[in-house]
């Protein structure tokens, strides 16, 4: 069987080991693009109107490899990536405070960001604010559990590890982040692999898709305001 990256749209021989844990089947050979790239590009191209060739503009933060090399070539986007480490985008920025005036943004990808975030309500206000009305976000985030659990007072790496899942991140999200989105000001659904692509599809581009249609934790929001 061969495999395919929507991301850079190349038939490949296989995906290769990615990820913290190396796992099997995650990195596109071509454009290093990894399960939640894919995931990502699947969704600008089947649930909304970004590629349709109009101008938009894109906030993109802590911008992902394969994404970021990609998405400039999209026709008439407007793309900004920003992250706190200037070295890793075009524009510095927090997250919780955003130099940008109301509505500036059609679209936003916050992916596997908000875990690392200690005030994530105020940078999910934030994002809601410099959306347009008309526009929307895409939020992932690695969740595994029923209720959050954060401790600002846990601030060891290893602890973090343990309890968190990743030495940097300041919580571990449960089924309720879907409240602190409402609460800012979003109108949330939450995707399935199954929304993006069929059952075939999903293992051909290598979605990362586990043996209960789950996504080994990686939870997809689409979000606009209301
Ligand atoms: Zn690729």
């Amino acid at each position: 069987m061969s495999y395919y990256c929507p991301v850079c749209e190349c038939e490949v021989e296989a995906f290769k080991p990615g990820g913290h844990s190396k796992r099997a089947g995650v990195k596109c050979p071509v454009c290093k693009s990894n399960a939640r790239s894919r995931l990502a590009w699947l969704f600008f191209s089947r649930m909304t109107d970004l590629l349709d060739g109009r101008p938009k503009t894109m906030l993109h933060i802590a911008p992902e490899y394969a994404l970021a090399r990609r998405l400039p070539q999209v026709p008439h986007l407007d793309y900004l990536t920003a992250d706190l480490d200037p070295h890793k985008a075009m524009v510095k920025m927090d997250i919780t405070a955003i130099a940008y005036p109301d509505g500036s943004f059609d679209s936003i990808v916050c992916s596997h960001v908000l875990e690392h975030v200690p005030d994530d309500r105020r940078a999910m206000r934030e994002l809601a604010r410099v959306l347009k009305p008309s526009g929307w976000v895409l939020f992932m985030i690695p969740m595994k559990l029923e209720k959050t659990v954060e401790d600002p007072s846990i601030t060891d790496p290893a602890e973090r590890d343990r309890l968190f899942g990743h030495p940097e991140h300041v919580r571990r999200y449960g089924r309720d982040f879907v409240g602190r989105l409402t609460e800012s000001g979003f109108a949330v659904r939450q995707l399935a692999v199954a929304d993006l692509a069929t059952v075939e599809e999903a293992q051909r581009m290598g979605l990362g898709q586990g043996a209960d249609g789950g996504l080994f934790g990686n939870a997809v929001f689409h979000c606009t305001r209301h």
